[in-house]
């Protein structure tokens, strides 16, 4: 979907650059991009790029501002969440009291993304693993299913009768599963994407960011309901996912224009999440209640890609409501090749007994 090229600087650090040709639709949206945005930090979750981290007693927490031995860092701290499949990219300025508190959006971000993180089989971990929705009336497992044969597969298993969680189009060779979402706090989710973003920050910019590390923490609370900055720009792509979560810095290369100085883009299964930063201190001129202009990153997904599986959707996302969503309907569709009805195995309107696919 992407290359990626890897560089080496003056200290031997990886520095990757990735390149691929936009499809048509999106052509126009990533040469604009391109031509006022330049990437600061690409930080794909692999093993090459596996940071060397600070001995703890030398850490200082960047949310905090505390040091070791102050605080404690003894929880592996993760960039990116390991449920969005990050098992190389860890941090060593989160301690473990600031750790802890950040898991309250990162349960919030699983929420919202509901059963489309577990639809996605996780290769490199052929085990089994289940996932229930709230009503515990539908279970997704992915892993190695006896019964289904030796290949990782997804099961989906829904015990919701009435419910019709399946919808079955045999000639447009669609599967769509249908579920609601965990209660989730939209703005506790947007705070787990701006720490991956603040995370992801390079040191130097930490100090100028101080408004928005006291907004994630809490101690800042400026007025958050309908204010654009909150907006999240996503893109879904079909076909194959991308195969390790990538985090990417943005930076604008004319510092005069009316544009956020750094966006977070992050590409993760089939997503693609894109936030502003907000509060910097370079930016604060442009908060004078004249229009800015927000710009959408593009998904990297390649030309030859969207032809073969289709052209990536493009949503905005608005995170600013500090209320609880309850029952947030979702759903996931699949393209299949051929439906094979094991005969007394499926009967998705009534008993709800079993459908693998
Ligand atoms: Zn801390």
């Amino acid at each position: 979907m992407f290359q990626i090229f890897v560089d080496r600087d003056a200290d031997n650090n990886p520095i990757a650059r990735i390149r691929y040709s936009a499809c048509d639709r999106y052509a126009e949206c990533t040469k604009a991009f391109h031509e006022q945005y330049e990437s600061i930090v690409l930080l794909p979750s692999r093993k090459e790029f596996r940071r060397k981290l600070r001995p703890v007693k030398d850490r200082m927490c960047r949310f905090c501002g505390k040091k070791s031995p102050e605080v404690t860092f003894k929880t592996a701290a993760h960039l990116i969440p390991s449920f969005l499949g990050n098992g190389f990219l860890f941090s060593d300025f989160e301690c473990d009291d600031c750790n802890n508190f950040h898991s309250l959006f990162e349960s919030n971000l699983t929420y919202y993304m509901g059963m489309s993180v577990p639809f996605h089989p996780n290769l490199s971990r052929a085990r089994q693993r289940k996932v229930k929705n709230f009503e515990n009336d539908l279970e997704v497992g992915t892993g190695i299913f006896e019964k289904i044969g030796p290949e990782v597969a997804i099961q989906i298993v829904s015990d919701g009768s009435g419910k019709n969680h399946f919808t079955i189009d045999e000639s447009g060779k669609k599967l769509t599963v249908n579920f609601a979402r965990k209660t989730y706090v939209p703005l506790l989710v947007y705070k787990a994407i701006l720490k991956m973003a603040l995370s992801a920050m390079p040191v130097d910019y930490v100090y100028k960011y101080r408004r928005a590390f006291a907004f994630l923490m809490g101690s800042y609370e400026p007025p958050t309901e309908g204010n654009m900055i909150f907006q999240v720009y996503a893109f879904v792509h079909p076909g194959p996912q991308y195969n390790y979560p990538i985090g990417i810095i943005w930076e604008k290369k004319n510092k005069d224009s009316r544009m956020n100085t750094h966006h977070f883009q992050l590409l993760f299964k089939n997503y693609s999440f894109q936030l502003a930063l907000p509060y910097f201190d370079d930016d604060l001129w442009m908060y004078d209640g004249q229009e800015n202009l927000l710009m959408v990153a593009p998904p990297c997904i390649d030309k030859a890609f969207a032809e073969k599986f289709g052209v990536p959707i493009f949503q905005t996302l608005n995170f600013s409501n500090k209320d609880p969503v309850k029952g947030d309907p979702q759903e996931v569709t699949f393209t299949f090749n051929e439906v094979l009805f094991k005969e007394g195995s499926i009967d998705h309107n009534d008993k709800g007994e079993g459908l693998s696919v």
